[in-house]
């Protein structure tokens, strides 16, 4: 049977991910599948980083400038879709299509055009775990006419998963059974020979590949009311495995893909004896591991040794140093626990550590003056941070949005409230496309659309600016 694969969009250009891995060894090792990729996804990317790049932002300020810049370019894929993804059926040059979802509201579109010119499509990854009950009707709403081409597989592909059954069927299927020590035996992908090239596009990290492993999906926290992580299946990728398979998978992948840098994609990452011996192995062959952690963690000396010993970038969800707003999306720590978790670091590691933190802005204040006490916070810690040798920090800063990874369940109608489209005063992503709109930058309609327009309040009642309207040149300084 003669299929194509295609992958999703957003972010794309830089490293193949895990899942895609485990989904082209499978692919490539069932002779009853004569399987391409298509690789139009991933041109349609490019072209939409290329033609922001070149927007011009006018005089806003050097840093406003930079971090619109930066922004502008994370846009690149959804842009893409809007400009191109009619084109891309074009590209097919079989019936069945193997689409590859990993990011939600940037599938949609491709796949409905996919379906609209009468292909089968058939959908998996975690958009599909995500969203599965409404897809049909999100894809609708996208504009999918011919939805009866589409076949929805939602769980984990191993090497054991009987793809060909699944694709010939052509009926929703969720797959239960699964043997994950398999994931260890998979080591190419279809993307491998476009490599070399996707590394020299990424403006963010150029050559800075970092091979991606997860040994487990799970937070143990799950609480905070933005994130949809905790919606995702419970899972284990380790089980029945030894931590040496493991490592020598990691070792021979990295030599593969001319890299000696880990990041393990574990959601919020617990040491234990099985990842410590892998950790172990890893750093007697000279690769660099990062790992997503927390602060509640880092409140912890233990965890913090372990940190030090073992790995060289952590990266932190911290969100916010205002206590209203961390107990507003229940992070579940105080701004005391922060200091405490650098001050345990300061005090403890003795090798370079390189921090990624992302920081959510327009989350709800207890007083306006509350935002820039917010961003002095930050001001403070990073300047401490960089000051000191042992240490380097990337900011992520996001707006705070609905859909996607957001979840709606932190709109409480009193101190965040959906606004209308024409309101003046706006907060979140949304004021983000009206600046853009303001600087005549043309942006995708549908994703203005689908943004949700929010407005704030303190505990007084008081309409509260975005954090993009209330900063000062110097403090926006502090986000780049
Ligand atoms: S944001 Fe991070 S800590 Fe909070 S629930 Fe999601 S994965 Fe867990």
């Amino acid at each position: 049977m003669k299929v194509e694969l295609m992958r999703g969009l957003g972010n794309f250009i830089g490293p193949p991910h895990f899942g895609s891995r485990i989904l082209s060894t499978a692919l490539m090792k069932d002779e009853r599948l004569d399987v391409h990729f298509n690789i139009e996804t991933v041109l349609n990317e490019v072209r939409g980083r290329s033609q922001l790049d070149s927007v011009d932002l006018g005089n806003i300020g050097n840093n406003r400038t930079a971090l619109y810049k930066r922004w502008l370019d994370q846009l690149g894929s959804s842009f893409s879709l809007q400009k191109y993804t009619k084109i891309i059926p074009q590209s097919v040059k079989c019936d069945t299509i193997l689409y590859s979802a990993n990011n939600g509201m940037f599938d949609f579109p491709t796949i409905s055009s996919l379906l609209n010119a009468g292909l089968k499509v058939v959908v998996g990854g975690p958009t599909v775990t995500i969203h599965k009950r409404n897809m049909r009707n999100v894809l609708a709403s996208y504009g999918c006419k011919q939805l009866y081409n589409l076949t929805l597989v939602s769980g984990y592909v191993d090497l054991t998963t009987d793809l060909y059954s699944i694709i010939k069927n052509g009926r929703d299927f969720h797959i239960e059974d699964n043997d994950f020590s398999t994931f260890w035996d998979c080591e190419n992908d279809f993307i491998d020979p476009y490599i070399s090239v996707l590394m020299k596009l990424d403006h963010n990290n150029p050559g800075r590949y970092n091979l991606p492993v997860v040994f487990d999906s799970h937070c143990w926290w799950g609480k905070c009311t933005f994130c949809s992580y905790p919606h995702l299946n419970k899972s284990s990728f380790v089980l029945n495995t030894t931590p040496e398979k493991v490592a020598n998978n990691i070792i021979s992948s990295c030599e593969h893909y001319k890299t000696k840098k880990v990041h393990v994609h574990n959601d919020y990452f617990k040491f234990d004896s099985f990842n410590e011996t892998v950790f172990e192995i890893l750093n007697e062959c000279g690769i660099k591991i990062k790992i997503y952690s927390g602060i509640h963690m880092l409140n912890n000396m233990k965890y913090v040794n372990k940190v030090n010993k073992y790995v060289r970038e952590l990266f932190l969800g911290i969100e916010s140093f205002d206590n209203f707003s961390l107990k507003y999306i229940r992070k579940g720590y105080t701004k005391i626990a922060i200091d405490k978790a650098f001050n345990n670091i300061m005090n403890t590691c003795n090798k370079k550590l390189d921090f990624n933190i992302s920081l959510i802005m327009d989350l709800p204040v207890k007083y306006k003056s509350s935002v820039i006490e917010n961003y002095k916070s930050l001001k403070e810690l990073n300047r401490k941070l960089r000051n000191d040798k042992r240490f380097s920090v990337v900011l992520t800063p996001k707006l705070i949005e609905i859909g996607g990874h957001m979840r709606q369940t932190f709109i409480d109608n009193k101190h965040l409230k959906e606004a209308n489209l024409s309101s003046e005063i706006v907060c979140g992503k949304y004021r983000f496309w009206k600046i853009l709109d303001e600087l005549n930058i043309q942006t995708p309609d549908i994703y203005k659309l689908r943004s949700t327009p929010l407005q704030r309040f303190d505990i007084d009642g008081n309409i509260v600016e975005s954090d993009l309207d209330l900063l000062s040149e110097d403090l926006i300084k502090e986000l780049l």
